[in-house]
């Protein structure tokens, strides 16, 4: 009975909308001050303006949605954070290391009333190198008399400056156009499991909580296998370790290992950094120090990781250290303060002692099947239209919203629509997440439903 009124091009439709794969990233580039904010912005089509983020001051989010003549694609927005903590130059490279790992294509931002500086020239250098597409972005080209500062940009060897005003608009369509030219349609994500590569981890978690100690551990435990560099000149990024018999790949390992205790007002980088490593990773590991309370910085770390999309494991690190009393309090904390991730495997490990350090890959491995569980449309309307049956949406205003038919349309992680003959509210949502999950597993995987109400 679930499936009455069942239309399916309403479900093409609606696979078309929220069954999107993951979305193209565009990078924005540039030395502070050039207008990379009032660009992002400007595409994002966003009133509230990212230019009044305090450098310094983390931000949670570091990537937008935009559309532009129909297609749709991420901004990654690496404006606005501490520059006096690195200096101009490294924290400049540093953006544009980070924008070269997680993007497909690069909007590089110059002040053409500036012109080239000798920063600009380094950047230009590391974008070369990557071999990622770059759009010249020659901004603050207000009008007319700008044009010839921006002709002057061609001296970059970029190819053609687009003359741009990201505080009027003008000439951000003309660029934007040579910006879909440059992105691909779908991200590149060349470490694809679909090429049969090893599946790749990211260890995260707030500084200190032992992420450095782990890695070490099971490295040394294993054989470790040092991969190449990855486009960059330093130490490399990603590392090859064989756990429980099976090859993985450790996501920017070098970030872990290099133990740069960054002062006060640098986690923002930290956090770009964190959220880079997640991007490329398949599951995320994320490390929580047993010893002290869950704070908001653990928090923040896993709602990247669970809206990014991962799979989830968490482990409790430095076990050795709790007594009888830290323990009851933990598990209170647990309760109270990761309700958001309740699904997600956990292991109680212990870095120093090697402590169940063997619970960790059948973790990581429950959390990537429930990740990739595709649930057959005949089963998953059986199962709806058991809900309906036992549990009906209460009533409201005198109508009855009823869940009519829904389909899965995608894994990594699953996402299902829900055709419905009306609203269905928040607490109805979850609730039928939670029979999903009692159902199908989906341990260790956030889950997306989205509604679509059949007038
Ligand atoms: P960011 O540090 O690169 O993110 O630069 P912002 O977006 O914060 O911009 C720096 C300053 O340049 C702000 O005062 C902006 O209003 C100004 N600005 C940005 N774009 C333009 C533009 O196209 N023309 C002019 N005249 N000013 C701009
Ligand atoms: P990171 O900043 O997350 O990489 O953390 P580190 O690996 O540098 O660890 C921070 C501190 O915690 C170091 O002093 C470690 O020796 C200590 N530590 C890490 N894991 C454990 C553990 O399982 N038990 C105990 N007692 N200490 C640990």
């Amino acid at each position: 009975a679930a499936q009455e009124g069942f239309d399916p091009e309403d479900v093409e439709g609606a696979i078309g909308e929220a069954g999107h794969g993951p979305l193209p990233a565009l990078a924005i580039v540039g030395r502070p001050n050039v207008g990379k904010s009032t660009l992002v912005n400007r595409i994002i089509g966003r009133r509230e303006a990212v230019v009044q983020d305090k450098p310094g001051v983390t931000r949670d989010r570091v990537s937008y949605e935009a559309e532009w003549a129909g297609r749709r694609f991420k901004v990654v927005d690496t404006g606005g954070w501490e520059q006096d903590v690195l200096g101009l130059d490294a924290s400049v490279a540093a953006q544009a290391e980070y924008a070269i790992e997680t993007a497909d294509a690069v909007v590089f931002v110059v002040d053409s009333t500036v012109g080239a500086t000798d920063t600009d020239e380094a950047v230009v250098k590391l974008l070369r190198r990557s071999g990622k597409p770059v759009v010249l972005c020659a901004n603050k080209v207000d009008g007319q008399s700008g044009e010839a500062d921006a002709t002057a940009l061609w001296s970059l060897g970029l190819g053609q400056p687009h003359p741009v005003s990201s505080l009027h608009g003008r000439g951000t369509g003309d660029m934007l156009d040579a910006v879909l030219e440059a992105l691909p349609e779908a991200p590149a994500q060349s470490f694809g499991t679909a090429l049969g590569g090893p599946r790749r981890i990211a260890l995260i978690g707030r500084p200190n909580v032992g992420k450095s100690s782990l890695l070490n551990k099971v490295a040394n435990e294993d054989r470790v296998v040092v991969n190449e560099q990855a486009g960059t000149t330093r130490d490399p990024v990603d590392e090859l370790i064989t756990l429980g018999g099976i090859t993985w790949k450790f996501i920017d390992t070098a970030g872990i290992r290099r133990r740069v205790h960054l002062q006060e007002g640098a986690d923002y980088y930290a956090s770009l950094r964190t959220a880079a490593a997640v991007e490329k990773a398949e599951v995320a590991v994320i490390l929580i120090d047993s010893s002290e309370s869950i704070s908001v910085q653990d928090q923040r770390i896993i709602t990247m990781a669970v809206e990014a999309g991962r799979a989830i494991v968490v482990a409790f690190n430095k076990w050795d250290t709790l007594d009888e009393e830290r323990r009851y309090y933990l598990e209170r904390e647990i309760e109270t303060e990761l309700a958001q991730v309740a699904w997600a495997p956990r292991v109680n490990v212990s870095a120093l002692t090697g402590r169940h350090m063997e619970k960790l890959v059948p973790a990581i491995e429950t959390a990537l099947e429930g990740w990739e569980t595709r649930v057959p449309t005949g089963r998953l309307n059986a199962f709806l239209g058991e809900i309906v049956a036992s549990h009906p949406h209460p009533i409201r205003g005198g109508k009855q919203p009823r869940i009519l038919f829904g389909t899965q349309a995608g894994t990594k992680p699953p996402r299902f629509v829900l055709f419905a003959s009306g609203f269905l509210e928040h607490g109805y949502r979850r609730f039928v997440e939670r029979r999903l999950r009692e159902e199908f597993g989906f341990e260790g995987t956030p889950i997306h439903i989205s509604v679509r109400v059949r007038e």
